[in-house]
Formats: structure tokens, C-alpha cells, sequence
């Protein structure tokens, strides 16, 4: 019956963004040689493994390698994503 409040929401959102940057910073923390970024094809030394921003039941479609850039890219798009999706069921 009560609406959860904003703040609520920003809280929600502010978690998930910090999980996204505690998991980024682990990943930069490994091997520096430089390696091709399989998204958009540069290399770069910041090429990793990183845990996408997405729950899928196949653990493995929850990864993605590429460099910090194109990680970067695809979180803004996942919590874009998951801000629409808070807000449609909030
Ligand atoms: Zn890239």
C-alpha cells in the first residue's frame, strides 16, 4: 500500500553502482600486457574480464571482456536499463 520514497530508489541505485565500481577496481588490479579489445578492437591495457551489470540465470552471460571503455559503455547502458526497470516497478 505505501509507495516506496525516492530515496529509496537512489539508495537501490547507489548500491548497484557501487558493486559495479568495487567489481571494476578488482578487475584493474591484474595482468598489464597489452591485449585486443574483442568489442571494438584496440588494445589497450585495461582489457579484462569484467561481471556485467545484468542477473542472468547462465552465469557466463554475466561476463564480458573488453577494454575499460567499452565496459564502461555497456554499464551506463545496463543501469539505464535497470533505472527504467526500478521505475516501472516501484
Ligand atoms: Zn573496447
Amino acid at each position: 500500500m505505501s509507495q516506496p520514497s525516492e530515496e529509496c530508489i537512489e539508495d537501490a541505485i547507489r548500491h548497484m553502482h557501487e558493486r559495479a565500481f568495487r567489481r571494476l577496481f578488482h578487475r584493474y588490479q591484474g595482468t598489464e600486457q597489452p591485449k585486443r579489445c574483442p568489442l571494438c578492437g584496440r588494445y589497450g591495457k585495461d582489457i579484462f574480464k569484467r561481471r556485467k551489470n545484468t542477473e542472468y540465470n547462465d552465469e557466463e552471460s554475466n561476463w564480458v571482456t573488453g577494454c575499460g571503455e567499452c565496459y564502461q559503455a555497456m554499464e551506463d547502458y545496463y543501469t539505464e536499463l535497470w533505472a527504467e526497470y526500478y521505475a516501472s516497478v516501484l
